[in-house]
């Protein structure tokens, strides 16, 4: 499989080196020649395939023979070690709980897959890659996490002091080894400033190697599409028709790797692209306009793009064709307001506690299911409630409680190195370092 440049298709590069680096010229983003289809029995028998085959099954036309199979296999196992349950909320809507893995972020998948890749074809360079990141919370700490530990590879992250949530803190700060945590006194807009400007400083190209670890990697996009066959295989052993999937969606990663498994043969009936206040998916799903804005801070942070960098490979995807898009998938805008109440109304008539991100997304499908009556789906459930206490306590009005789990991760120790908004304490910390 080649992967093409979307802003220039005479670029093709392999698996490879499309996952270290990252992107193409002109920040292009690569894209898979073609769109390999699944077999219709493997499709059918779902249900008899264990999670891990069904990822390797999903993923091996993407890499070929770049990665030795059972190379690939280790990987794999590796990257779906947790369980992803899908558990009925209502009678109409499920959710996908993508957040049991060691981070409680769905990101985890992706990180975990990219990293083991990125390194298995680094092993035999001397050359060190610095893996740099902003993050406004969830990013980083499934990123330190994918990352901790993997030989020839650092990992730099910037974020916002007192600005995330004590759960996110300790993921992103407590690791040490190779992941080294910025503390920036700024905003996350600051964060993602400072790391632009580090990417097109030629001191710093000269002596580093570095590489992002956003949803523009195809490593970390391609595998997101077994959540939704790993779905599937749970819902179809209690539906007969296939689900209207809701996806909260911020730089649209996701979703595009949804739709994709859609493209190659995984029966759904609807894809809803569910988005906070950031709303310009559902400007341009009503005008025809994509006009990017400033992102604006919501309770479902992770979604705060005003740029969605991967709806690009969506629009090739359905060959830049409106209408049949506009066919296969609608977009909705749920603010702050409607997001805290749809926390509220769950926990008191399900018992269900949703994060701010799923509740964009549970309010997102409700809304649609009343336009389309008869019809019935899931929601990806991309975070876990307890990495954003505030807004969930307030909306359930009782103290949520942190997984056992967490207990070992709240008593470690913060490191981190404190730096000001400002481009030379970056340069001067990436140069030192090293
Ligand atoms: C990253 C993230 C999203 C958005 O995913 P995209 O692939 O960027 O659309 C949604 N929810 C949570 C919790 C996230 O961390």
């Amino acid at each position: 499989m080649k992967y093409y440049n979307l802003k220039d298709s005479q670029e093709q590069v392999n698996f490879k080196t499309a996952t270290i680096q990252g992107q193409g010229k002109r920040k292009g983003l690569f894209f898979p020649e073609n769109i390999p289809q699944f077999d219709e029995k493997f499709i059918q028998n779902l249900s008899q395939y264990a999670d891990e085959e069904i990822t390797y099954e999903c993923m091996k036309a993407f890499i070929n023979d770049e990665i030795p199979s059972e190379v690939l296999r280790n990987i794999i196992a590796e990257t779906v070690s947790f369980e992803i349950p899908l558990k009925k909320i209502n009678d109409k809507i499920s959710i996908l709980e993508l957040f049991h893995g060691p981070t409680l972020a769905f990101k985890d998948v992706g990180a975990r897959f990219m990293s083991r890749c990125l390194s298995y074809f680094l092993k035999d360079q001397d050359k060190k890659v610095t893996v740099l990141v902003a993050t406004s919370g969830d990013t980083g700490g499934a990123v330190a996490d994918g990352f901790y530990d993997l030989p020839g590879i650092e990992v730099v992250i910037l974020y916002p002091k007192n600005r995330v949530s004590p759960v996110q803190e300790k993921q992103l700060t407590t690791l040490g080894k190779n992941i080294y945590a910025l503390e920036v006194n700024g905003s996350f807009d600051d964060c993602q400033s400072l790391v632009k400007q580090a990417f097109s400083n030629e001191e710093i190209n000269s002596q580093l190697f570095l590489t992002s670890a956003n949803s523009i990697n195809i490593a970390r996009w391609l595998p997101q599409q077994i959540y939704y066959l790993l779905a599937l295989k749970q819902w179809l052993q209690s539906e007969e028709e296939p689900p209207v999937i809701c996806v909260p969606s911020g730089n649209f990663g996701n979703i595009c790797a949804g739709l994709l498994a859609h493209l190659r043969g995984l029966p759904t009936e609807h894809f809803i692209a569910a988005c906070n206040s950031n709303d310009i998916i559902p400007q341009y799903f009503k005008t025809g306009n994509f006009i990017p804005k400033k992102a604006l801070a919501t309770l479902s942070n992770a979604m705060d793009v005003g740029d969605p960098s991967n709806f690009v490979r969506i629009l090739e995807l359905f060959n830049n064709e409106f209408d049949t898009l506009k066919n296969k998938v609608s977009a909705y805008t749920i603010d702050d307001q409607k997001t805290i109440h749809t926390i509220t109304d769950v926990y008191e008539k399900h018992q269900y506690i949703l994060d701010p991100h799923s509740a964009v997304a549970f309010a997102s499908l409700e809304q649609y299911l009343k336009e389309n009556p008869g019809k019935k789906g899931f929601i990806l459930g991309t975070a876990h409630p307890v990495k954003f206490p505030e807004a969930v306590e307030k909306a359930v009005k009782t103290k949520i409680e942190i997984p056992a789990s967490l207990n070992d991760l709240m008593k470690k120790e913060k490191k981190t190195i404190e730096i000001n908004s400002d481009f030379e304490e970056l340069r001067r910390f990436l140069l030192d370092k090293n």
